[in-house]
């Protein structure tokens, strides 16, 4: 497991993917993204290609992935790494900050494919899993199977998107052992009614990123 995610903790999407307004591509070519926790980590085992300035990006960072991406980190209040470092998931590169053509402080992190061309992206959502969609998120949900890089097959049930956040149970009762999971998690649903407990009906479930199975009250969904 891997996450992909440069932020640790809660975070928020303030603006997704693709958005369309004032940007030059009509577009927005990246993610913006806030956190109370300001250190901004790497988002793959790659080696960093540039630490520069720029009047839209301000400072920033780019990291040159594995696949031949380029990992760009922008708004920087500060960088901590060095051109030609090599990083990890687990190293620390840059402070979040509120430089260049911004409005407050925010990471705008973007995916470009080889080229390191601009507006020719991915979408930075997909790379760390979370839904392409304005919402606050735990980054602790959003492990990726770094084999397959999905965690889904056929075999699973239907896809649902948690609409609150619920707790996943060991058993389907309230008085058994829960982990919290954040609203627009995503999980699939292996057997719906299982149970009728504490005046609730159980499904039983998969989270769809770190394939964890339990049980949780069926109402909860979009
Ligand atoms: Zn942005």
């Amino acid at each position: 497991m891997a996450i992909n995610i440069p932020l640790t903790g809660t975070f928020r999407v303030t603006c997704e993917y693709k958005r369309k307004g004032n940007w030059s591509a009509g577009w927005h070519t990246g993610i913006d993204m806030v956190c109370d926790n300001d250190t901004i980590y790497g988002t793959c085992d790659g080696t960093v290609t540039k630490i520069g300035w720029d009047k839209s990006y301000g400072n920033y960072i780019t990291v040159k992935a594995p696949d031949g991406k380029y990992h760009w980190f922008c708004h920087l209040s500060s960088v901590i790494c060095k051109e030609g470092q090599k990083i990890s998931r687990t190293t620390k590169i840059g402070v979040m900050g509120n430089t260049g053509n911004s409005t407050g402080k925010h990471l705008h992190f973007e995916i470009r494919n080889s080229s390191n061309k601009y507006a020719d992206t991915i979408s930075p959502a997909d790379y760390m899993g979370i839904p392409n969609a304005v919402g606050s998120y735990d980054s602790d949900n959003y492990q990726i199977n770094s084999t397959s890089n999905s965690s889904s097959n056929s075999s699973t049930g239907e896809l649902k998107t948690l609409a609150r956040n619920t707790n996943l149970r060991s058993a389907p009762t309230t008085s058994a052992s829960k982990v919290l999971y954040l609203a627009n998690t995503t999980l699939y649903i292996l057997q719906a009614g299982v149970a009728q407990a504490d005046g609730y009906t159980w499904d039983r479930v998969k989270i769809r990123v770190n394939g964890k199975e339990g049980y949780m009250i069926n109402k909860n969904y979009k």
